[in-house]
């Protein structure tokens, strides 16, 4: 069954009514998402949300759907034209931050969230920017944010659109110009909580949840009401206070699971931060729970315990919050693996019958089928080569362990696959009903794990328990005897036969969000910095387009009178490799691009001049380096231990770098200027905490030194170059 693509150009609301009470055998009905005459912004409703493939010229939720498949039934742009594809235009986005977002398209408007939780609404026939939103998160707040100060995306419903901000505000906007109606705070602000996750509506009731289990928090999920910001409910994924009564009835049987006060007193972890799905027929939602805080089960929970909720796939009643059944992926958990990854509800033919499921690809390297009615296990199969398990045992539903990686029990260090990274991250998989395909993004990592011998609550930052090193002289054991290469790839997965199908590997290593379409298309960037078309049934690659940015966000597609359209966000942690800067508003080329058949836009190839006339072309001028080798190679283990996890290794921001380039900083002529940043704090407010508690003088100084160093390095190398 392929959609039509009719024009439908009407005020959506009072049609959409009508069509969700159309049987399921009717074709699809592609309304267009540029109506003639906009009644109003954002005018979503339950039953838009319900029948939302039944409007895919609209992208009306950041999964698509309540299914979260991430397939749209547009078929115009398809295997055998998608080479005609060009840039139609793109907007500069004005952080230099990760961008994890999925555009949304309601009613004509196109709505994105950027790094530092800004929201922008854009005419989709134009281009052009209608409002802007910025919550001004208080910049010292990022150094609660483990993984970069990123927003994957707002929800829209009753003409406004919300966001979860960074700071633990619940912010709805007017869909029509962006200005706040209400906001509430979802947490506590004495504690390092963060939103980087989407909300999600449900009959009403906006649904979120929050981040902070690299640091002391206790993980929850609420609902507030969309109208008034009230909270309707909240449900807890592990036990408090054991002073305290229990929140919610299942925590009893929680508590069991959990051994010594550590773990409240720390905070326990199993934040949700990013998946969820609903299914309208059960009227149940799904969400998935985070990491043990901290991450070491010896000191969160000496003597073991499954430590429920952790890790977990939860079915919650989305009207009360109130407890339907969980699946845990790792029982007691103590590698960073969470089950916070994408969840997708679909229908899939077994040989024996359809089943309605539930599926996951959760860090741990399993891909999960579960009956989403019951929570019953049907697969776990691994999807990449972990080494902290050997299999899943699908009559007690329980990862069967490696004995070896468990580090925290033997206390002998272990290198394990996958790292903190996991086998899938947050970057969203799509499936399609027509090939049966799951797509999804896969990184193969592999790290040391070590327990530390003295753990201090640290207030301030981390508090994993974790040494990702096995200290000097010890060589650490390797879990299964091997540890898998580093590499990513595109993988096509059957569901059913629980298999590989196909993959496509990355030239350059790292993980980008996926769109299936009924084209026989899949969509998806990379972090060489191309955007790309491949064919669904085969995984052949059929376009690509160079953006001038890694790519990690997932793709949206869309009708503008009746012409399908692509859309993505594009930016993250540093260039691409061999890329210049050609965005005056960001140092990591970070845009929102549109394609269509036959664009003609094209992006900047220089930096463009700046607004005052100088050139903007930023020039490596480093003062004379001046220390000592001694000074130098102390700063270099000072900058590996302490700065290179932002600046990047060698101090070459490139994969995993998140701030600027410091070979290029004016504070290095500077020396007050260096210490007023580094110790002082005076950058805070753009993302640069103080260092002061941490690092003596002494050190920070021979930082300086050693960048210094690496920038007469950079210096030398571009004027062997020159001619
Ligand atoms: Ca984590």
């Amino acid at each position: 069954m392929r959609a039509y693509l009719m024009s439908l150009a009407v005020a959506a609301p009072a049609l959409l009514v009508g069509l969700a009470a159309c049987s399921n055998n009717n074709p699809t009905v592609a309304i267009d998402a540029t109506p003639a005459n906009p009644t109003g912004a954002a005018a979503v409703n339950a039953e838009r949300l319900i029948s939302a493939d039944r409007e895919p010229g609209s992208w009306l939720a950041t999964g698509l759907n309540y299914h979260e498949d991430r397939f749209s039934n547009l078929d115009q742009l398809n295997d055998t034209n998608v080479r005609e594809l060009g840039l139609s235009w793109y907007a500069d986005i004005d952080t230099e931050r990760g961008q994890e977002a999925t555009p949304i398209i309601v009613d004509g408007v196109m709505y994105v969230t950027t790094a530092w939780s800004m929201v922008k609404a854009y005419d989709i026939k134009s281009g052009a920017e209608l409002w802007a939103y910025d919550p001004k998160i208080n910049r010292a707040k990022g150094a609660d944010a483990c993984c970069d100060v990123v927003n994957r995306g707002v929800a829209a419903w009753n003409g406004k659109i919300y966001l979860g901000a960074l700071d633990g505000r619940l912010i709805a906007l007017d869909g029509k110009t962006g200005k706040p109606v209400w906001e509430t705070q979802t947490t506590d602000t004495n504690l390092p909580y963060t939103i980087t996750g989407v909300p999600r509506i449900v009959k009403g009731k906006v649904i979120i949840g929050n981040g902070g289990a690299e640091y002391r928090v206790r993980g929850y999920v609420s609902a507030y009401d969309a109208e008034t910001g009230k909270m309707a409910w909240r449900w807890y994924t592990i036990p408090g206070d054991p002073t305290k009564p229990f929140e919610q009835p299942e925590l009893a049987e929680a508590a069991k699971t959990w051994k010594g006060e550590a773990y409240w007193q720390i905070g326990g972890g199993g934040t949700v931060w990013d998946g969820m799905a609903y299914d309208p027929e059960l009227d149940t939602i799904y969400v998935g729970t985070g990491n043990g805080n901290p991450w070491n089960q010896a000191i969160r929970s000496p003597g073991g315990g499954d430590n429920l909720y952790l890790s977990s796939i939860v079915a919650l009643d989305p009207n009360t919050g109130k407890y339907r059944w969980h699946y845990q992926t790792t029982p007691g958990e103590t590698w960073d693996y969470t089950a916070t990854q994408p969840i997708m509800v679909a229908d899939l033919n077994f040989p024996e019958g359809k089943r309605r499921v539930v599926m996951q690809a959760p860090k741990n390297g399993f891909f999960y089928v579960l009956d989403r009615e019951t929570g019953q296990l049907i697969s776990a199969e691994k999807f990449a080569p972990l080494t902290w398990a050997t299999h899943v045992d699908l009559k007690t539903g329980r990862p069967v362990e490696v004995p070896e990686a468990r580090y925290d029990k033997t206390g002998v260090p272990v290198v394990v696959s996958p790292t903190a990274q996991g086998m899938h991250n947050w970057h969203p998989m799509a499936f399609s009903p027509e090939t049966g395909l799951i797509y999804l993004p896969v990184h193969i990592n592999s790290t040391t794990f070590a327990t530390i011998p003295n753990f201090k609550l640290n207030l301030e930052g981390w508090n994993t328990g974790i040494g990702f090193t096995p200290g000097v002289g010890v060589t650490p054991v390797v879990a299964t005897g091997t540890a898998p290469k580093q590499e990513s790839y595109l993988l096509a997965w059957d569901p059913v036969k629980a298999k590989e199908v196909w993959r496509v590997p990355n030239e350059v290593y790292g993980g980008s969000g996926i769109l299936a379409t009924s084209g026989n298309l899949i969509f998806s960037g990379n972090h060489k910095g191309d955007f790309s078309a491949y064919n669904a049934t085969t995984g052949q690659k059929l376009w690509s387009a160079p953006t001038q940015a890694r790519i990690v966000a997932a793709p949206a597609t869309f009708t503008v009178d009746g012409q399908q359209q692509v859309a993505v966000l594009v930016g993250a942690r540093g260039l691409p490799n061999d890329q210049k800067r050609t965005s005056l508003l960001s140092g990591n080329n970070s845009r929102l691009l549109v394609f269509k058949t036959g664009g003609k836009a094209a992006l900047p190839t220089e930096l463009p001049a700046s607004a005052n006339g100088a050139p903007a072309r930023v020039k490596i001028d480093p003062p004379l380096l001046t220390a000592n080798n001694e000074a130098v190679a102390s700063g270099e283990a000072l900058f590996a231990a302490n700065c290179a996890v932002c600046h990047g290794q060698t101090a070459i921001p490139a994969a995993g770098a998140i701030a600027p380039d410091l070979r290029y900083s004016s504070l290095l002529s500077f020396g007050n200027s260096w210490n007023s940043t580094v110790r002082d704090g005076d950058r805070a407010q753009r993302g640069m905490p103080s260092f002061k508690t941490m690092l003596t003088q002494e050190e920070t100084d021979a930082i300086m030194q050693y960048v210094i160093k690496r920038a007469n390095d950079e210096k030398a190398a571009q004027e062997a170059k020159t001619p």
